[in-house]
C-alpha cells in the first residue's frame, strides 16, 4: 500500500467514525409505510444499525397487524366475524387472544360506549367501504341496536373463541392502532431503545426523554389544520384522538361520521374530537373512542371508569372541555388562551 492510499484510508475510517457517532448522538426518524397511511418513529442517542433493525422490526409488526385484524379485507378477524355470524366456535391461533381479552377488558370498562362488538353497525353504515354516501334505514338500525352485541358475550380461550350472540361483529378500528403501537414500544425496548416515539398519524406513544428535554408533541385542531395546542410528554404515556372529521360523509345537508354511539345506532352526537392520555396505546385509544361517544355531558364518569386523568373534549358548538390535569399540561398557540370548561377528575 502507498504512503497516499494508506493516509486515505485512516481518513475514510475516520470519517466513517464520524458519521456514525454524529448519527448516534441525537434524532433519528424515520417513516414507515402502513397500507396508505403511516408510522413515524422517533429514536434518541440510538447506535445506526440498532435504529434501521428497529425500524424493520417495527415495518414487520405493523403490515401483520394490518392484514391480521382488518375488519373486512378478508384475514383472521374476517374468519372469526363469519364463524360467530354462523353461530359457531372460532378457532384462534393462540397469539391472538390477548388483543381480544383487552378489548373486552376495555369496552367493559367503557361501559360499552368503545365496543368494538359493533362491527354490524359499522358496516351498515357504509363505514366498512370507501364511498358510504347515505344513512341507512332507520328499522336496519334499530334491529341491530336490538340484538345488542357486545365484547362480554365472547367467550375467548387461547384456541376458540364462543359468542353467545350471533349479532356480534368484531371491528378494532378503534383499538387496533393503539395495540400495534405498543407492540412497536415493546419491540423498541426489547432492543434496548429507552427513548422514543412512535407516532401513528398523531395518536402516539413516547418513552423515555428527548435528550435534555421531554418529548413534545402537538394536538390536531378538528376545525382546521394547525395545531390546537401542544404537549409535553416524558416516561411512558400515549396520546390519542378521536375525531368525527377522520371519516365522514354528508347527506341532504347532514354531516354523518363513522364513530357510532352503540347507545342509539347513530354517529355520536356532541363532540368533534378528544384527545386522551393514557397509561398505553390500547387504553388510550379505546379511552378516546368513548369518550367521544360519551360527550360533553357525559365524558367525566366514563374517564374515571377508564382510570383517565388526561382528557381534551372539543364540543360541536367549539367549546373545551378539559381535565384540570390535562388543563395544566396544555400549551396553547392561539392568544388569549381559549377558555376551557375545566373538571376535576380525582
Ligand atoms: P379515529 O378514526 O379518529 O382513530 P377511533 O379510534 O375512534 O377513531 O376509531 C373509529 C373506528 O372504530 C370506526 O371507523 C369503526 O371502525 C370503529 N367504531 C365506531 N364506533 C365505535 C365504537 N363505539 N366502539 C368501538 N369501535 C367503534
Ligand atoms: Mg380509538
Amino acid at each position: 500500500m502507498t504512503a497516499v492510499a494508506g493516509i486515505w484510508r485512516v481518513l475514510a475510517l475516520a470519517m466513517l467514525m464520524l458519521a456514525g457517532s454524529a448519527s448516534a448522538a441525537g434524532l433519528y426518524e424515520a417513516r414507515i409505510p402502513v397500507f396508505g397511511s403511516w408510522v413515524d418513529l422517533s429514536l434518541w442517542n440510538v447506535e445506526p444499525a440498532t435504529a434501521e433493525t428497529a425500524k424493520r422490526v417495527v415495518a414487520g409488526d405493523m403490515g401483520e397487524l394490518h392484514t391480521r385484524w382488518h375488519a373486512w379485507e378478508p384475514g383472521a378477524l374476517t374468519a372469526i366475524n363469519e364463524r360467530i355470524a354462523n353461530g359457531e366456535p372460532a378457532p384462534i391461533e393462540p397469539h391472538l387472544a390477548p388483543i381480544l381479552r383487552r378489548a373486552q377488558e376495555l369496552s367493559l370498562a367503557s361501559g360499552d360506549l368503545f365496543n368494538p362488538a359493533i362491527g354490524r353497525l359499522v358496516g351498515l353504515w357504509g363505514f366498512h367501504a370507501r364511498n358510504h354516501r347515505r344513512p341507512p334505514p332507520a328499522e336496519q338500525i334499530a334491529v341491530l341496536v336490538a340484538a345488542a352485541p357486545s365484547m362480554a358475550d365472547l367467550q375467548i380461550e387461547d384456541r376458540l373463541v364462543t359468542s353467545a350472540n350471533p349479532a356480534v361483529q368484531i371491528d378494532l378500528g378503534a383499538f387496533a392502532k393503539g395495540y400495534g403501537v405498543d407492540i412497536a414500544i415493546g419491540r423498541l425496548r426489547e432492543l434496548g431503545i429507552n427513548h422514543a416515539v412512535v407516532n401513528a398519524g398523531g395518536d402516539l406513544r413516547a418513552i423515555g426523554r428527548r435528550g435534555d428535554r421531554p418529548w413534545r408533541i402537538g394536538i390536531q385542531d378538528p376545525f382546521g389544520d394547525a395545531h390546537l395546542a401542544s404537549l409535553e410528554i416524558e416516561g411512558d404515556e400515549s396520546v390519542f384522538t378521536s375525531g368525527t372529521y377522520q371519516r365522514h360523509f354528508v347527506y341532504q345537508g347532514v354531516r354523518y361520521h363513522h364513530i357510532i354511539d352503540p347507545r342509539t345506532g347513530y354517529p355520536a352526537r356532541g363532540a368533534v374530537s378528544v384527545t386522551v392520555i393514557g397509561q398505553s396505546g390500547a387504553q388510550a385509544d379505546a379511552a378516546a373512542t368513548a369518550l367521544l361517544v360519551a360527550g360533553p355531558a357525559e365524558w367525566p364518569g366514563v374517564a374515571r371508569d377508564l382510570g383517565i386523568r388526561h382528557v381534551l373534549l372539543v364540543a360541536e358548538d367549539g367549546t373545551l372541555h378539559a381535565s384540570a390535569a390535562m388543563a395544566a399540561r396544555l400549551r396553547f398557540e392561539q392568544q388569549p388562551t381559549p377558555e376551557m370548561q375545566i373538571t376535576r377528575l380525582e
